[in-house]
């Protein structure tokens, strides 16, 4: 092993420790000052118990992240190449800016240490925000949340934290505590009226908790944390397999009153209406998905079918390009 990768990993395990460390001293200011839901009294208040939490999360969630990946790093015969699939299976956005880096160089977020790395700083930094906001629930199931996000959920839990970044100083996080998910009550959207959910951040989510479109947002948030990466690459693919077939159906097909359906509809209802995920979704949340027109909604039986096949060929893509790094 050259000097220069063993400095640059000396590097990345030196950045995450100083990470840990700023992201516990932020913790545990922020945690202190900000105001969350008395759940006995109702009523908006702070306490340094917050910040307590939050520094304790800090550090168990940075540790638990970095342990996951560690051990999933630990049976492969081929650390390095392996270490590029783990990268795109559970952090996908900076994995894809590694790809272009690695255009001119060697890999370094997606180097067996740079994974390390990030899991570290992703973890911790959402733990952050949870002990922050008091979102878990430590009494029955709910304390699954944590250990879920921070392992196998970290593949939802990478887009959670950009949505953090962009929403974090105006978009008006909710005060309720221990709903296992956080709720920004404006924040980052596809389009207006929809809420826009990823790991375990909902964003422009007006609805409070128990209403029926939380438990739709809620649905996800837990789909993430069963599922990990087959959630999240599952959406994925399923919405690039379909884009293309969407948009000739949605061109080709016609209303009741013999218009176009259009090409951007007929994307978006195979892409996103019928994504099982969501179908599940809405479920939850009792919403007929024919409300925003009838036109190419399947119902349950064919969104079964085409989720066998579909997933059924993504799920077994992956298990195959990690199972060949074994
Ligand atoms: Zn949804």
């Amino acid at each position: 092993m050259n000097v220069a990768y063993l400095d640059m990993a000396r590097g990345l395990d030196v950045a995450a420790l100083i990470s840990l460390g700023v992201l516990g001293l932020l913790g545990l200011i922020v945690g202190s000052l900000v105001k969350v839901k008395n759940n006995t009294t109702g009523q908006d208040e702070q306490s340094g118990l917050g910040g307590v939490e939050a520094l304790v999360l800090v550090v168990v969630g940075g540790f638990l992240a970095r342990t996951f990946i560690w051990l999933l790093l630990l049976p492969l015969n081929d650390v390095k190449s392996g270490a590029v699939v783990l990268g795109h299976f559970f952090f996908l956005i900076p994995a894809v800016i590694d790809d272009f880096i690695a255009i001119g160089g060697p890999r370094v977020l997606t180097s067996p240490e740079g994974l390390l790395f990030l899991a570290t700083v992703i973890g911790a930094f959402t733990a952050m925000m949870d002990g922050v906001w008091r979102i878990h629930d430590w009494k029955g199931l709910g304390w699954l949340s944590f250990p879920l996000d921070m392992t196998w959920g970290l593949a939802g839990v990478n887009y959670g934290l950009l949505l953090h970044l962009v929403n974090f100083a105006w978009a008006n996080h909710a005060t309720e505590t221990r709903h296992n998910g956080h709720r920004y009550q404006s924040g980052f959207r596809l389009k207006p009226t929809f809420a826009f959910t990823q790991g375990s951040v909902m964003s422009n989510l007006s609805d409070n908790p128990g209403t029926d479109l939380y438990r739709h947002e809620m649905t996800h948030v837990w789909q993430n944390r069963m599922f990990g990466p087959f959630y999240t690459l599952n959406y994925i693919g399923w919405m690039i397999f379909w884009l293309i077939p969407g948009l000739i159906a949605g061109a080709t097909s016609k209303t009741a009153t013999g218009a176009s359906v259009g090409p951007g509809k007929g994307a978006e209802r195979w892409c996103y209406f019928n994504c099982p995920w969501e179908v599940w979704g809405y479920a939850v949340q009792g919403q007929d998905r024919k409300a925003w027109g009838s036109e190419l909604i399947w119902s349950a039986v064919p969104v079964i079918i085409a989720a066998i096949f579909v997933f059924g060929g993504i799920t077994a893509l992956c298990i195959v390009l990690y199972g060949l790094q074994l």
